[in-house]
């Protein structure tokens, strides 16, 4: 059917409510695979491949979430989690943990202030359901300084 001139598309949910999960993950494998399942979800995603990069991420875009792997060059994902909820302008947003090493980490993710972990190889059900009872919460707003 032609539009006329008076009528507009369905308007479009505004951007807000587009949910933005921040992936930091060095395996190239892994983080083609998280983010084609959150964006096919409707996730806006943002991707870093090593916790610096991934900790300036969170601070400029302050995303829904956070899917962090442990094992990253340079920084571990446990002090990136740990730098991130200790920052008030980071601290809300949510963090979820993975490793295929759970056992050799499990007191530092306890320790790091994580809301929660998956492990390798994920579930996709228990992945995708993790994401979006996580993320449901408001967006996490900047602080001002
Ligand atoms: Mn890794």
């Amino acid at each position: 059917m032609l539009r006329g001139f008076g009528e507009r598309a369905a308007p479009q949910a505004p951007p807000s409510a587009v949910k933005s999960v921040l992936i930091i993950e060095d395996n190239p494998l892994n983080m083609k695979l998280f983010s084609a399942m959150l964006a096919a979800e409707g996730y806006l995603v943002l991707e870093a491949a090593d916790a610096h990069s991934g900790v300036a991420l969170a601070h400029a875009r302050h995303p829904n979430l956070i899917i962090m792997d442990i094992s990253l060059p340079g920084m571990s994902g446990i002090e990136a989690a740990q730098s991130l909820k200790a920052d008030l302008d980071t601290s809300d947003i949510p963090i979820v943990v993975t490793t295929a090493y759970q056992k050799q980490y499990d007191e530092k993710i306890q320790a790091s202030g994580c809301d929660a972990f998956m492990a390798k190889p994920i579930s996709v059900t228990h992945f995708l359901d993790t994401v979006e009872m996580l993320a449901a919460r408001p967006a996490p707003q900047p602080q001002m300084a």
